[in-house]
């Protein structure tokens, strides 16, 4: 677990101003929360990185290292957000490379998921019946050293292409059974409005498809680009759900709250989904803080998910244990909808499977034997 550290993002809102001020000196707040300035000026290299932070040999070395692997990549609305000073801060620890990550362990691979097997035309992942995963970039605002696509994000192969996604798009049409589409990547909402709703169009013209997501960061990373041209559009594809990925309460700036907002305001149901990793957010408290402030911003926590064993992962994975505990210390003692699933993606395209904790301690003839949320052992007669 984490040792609580003070908060480095304040609770109070000028925090991403003040970096503004301090290191894009020339830099307008309207051009600053342009998005597209945002993904221009991303911090891509060792130099860049050096002016806003103080490496450490590790990250220095890692960012020199790097061949073609998923690339260094922050917005400095992000980087806003990061400690110039603490390598161990947990949102720093998630966007900066260490050396730790060209470690190998055993049980590591590039594709853990198997997903490449069950990738009927490129860009399409069809593992579930019903649903399918619609990757339509290799793009992301700020790259996340745990990615579970590490393997094909930034690589500058999936680039988004009308002639890939139209090939996706037929195998949609081709196969009635998949009424779920959840456009992914890389980030969906790097794309701009028209090439989107090129894809929504097309998507939500298919009569079997009856529910649209989108999987991004982007509102955490980027809350510039929910902007009220993106929404209008958006606004025509419902039901359209989003799932946001979160990883920590210091994430949760005025400007995310303002973009998560405006996307309930559209109508947009959103769900959070946060990857469980080692000294960021396996901490109960810091679980509990991320969870309900996604819900005073109309957010549901969907999932929490184990960190997939991609190569170079070890130093963010943590026990299912660990996991279950976090589930432990929310369940009852808050708002249940502040719970998560919690999720392990199974090897080689066995799907996610659930591995929230059980209360269900045996059962004595009709009587079925439960433990509450208090630990304290009760009973259901649920007769055979
Ligand atoms: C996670 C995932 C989905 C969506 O699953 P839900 O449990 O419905 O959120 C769909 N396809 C693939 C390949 C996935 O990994
Ligand atoms: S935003 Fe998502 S796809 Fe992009 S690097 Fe992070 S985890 Fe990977």
């Amino acid at each position: 677990m984490t040792d609580l550290r003070p908060a480095f993002v304040p609770e109070c809102d000028h925090h991403v101003d003040s970096f503004r001020i301090r290191h894009y000196p020339g830099v307008t707040p309207e051009t600053w929360t342009d998005w597209r300035w945002q993904l221009r000026n991303r911090i891509r290299d060792l130099e860049e990185a050096e002016r806003l932070f103080v490496l450490t040999d590790s990250e220095r070395a890692a960012i020199r290292k790097r061949t073609g692997m998923l690339p260094l990549g922050i917005t400095p609305y992000y980087a806003a957000l990061l400690d110039p000073d603490d390598p161990r801060q947990p949102l720093r620890r998630t966007k900066i490379p260490t050396l730790e990550e060209f470690e190998r362990h055993g049980d590591e691979c590039e594709d853990p998921l198997g997903e490449d097997a069950h990738s009927p035309v490129p860009g399409l992942v069809h593992t579930y019946p019903d649903k399918a995963l619609f990757l339509v970039t290799d793009f992301c605002a700020t790259y996340c050293r745990y990615c579970t696509r590490a393997r094909m994000v930034g690589g500058g192969e999936f680039l988004p292409q009308k002639g890939m996604w139209e090939q996706t798009l037929d195998y949609i049409r081709d196969h009635s059974e998949i009424r779920d589409v959840l456009l992914s990547g890389g980030d969906p909402l790097i794309l701009a409005d028209d090439r989107l709703e090129w894809v929504l169009e097309r998507l939500h013209e298919i009569p079997h498809v009856e529910f649209l997501r989108i999987g991004t960061k982007v509102p955490a990373v980027l809350p510039y680009r929910i902007t009220p041209n993106l929404l209008r559009m958006l606004r025509k594809f419902h039901p359209l759900f989003f799932s946001i990925h979160f990883t920590h309460p210091e994430e949760l700036t005025l400007e995310v709250r303002q973009a998560c907002e405006r996307l309930a305001d559209a109508g947009i149901p959103t769900g959070g989904q946060t990857v469980l990793l080692k000294g960021v957010n396996d901490d109960p408290e810091v679980m509990k803080s991320l969870n309900l402030g996604l819900l005073r911003v109309r957010c549901k926590p969907y999932y929490l998910h184990q960190c997939d064993p991609i190569e170079g992962s070890a130093h963010f994975r943590t026990s299912v244990e660990t996991g279950q505990e976090i589930i432990r210390h929310l369940h009852g003692h808050t708002t249940g909808y502040a719970v998560p699933t919690y999720m392990v993606d199974t090897a080689g395209g066995g799907g996610k499977v659930p591995v929230s904790p059980g209360y269900i301690e045996g059962r004595e003839g009709d009587q079925l034997l439960l433990k509450n949320y208090q630990g304290r052992d009760t009973r259901y007669w649920d007769p055979v």
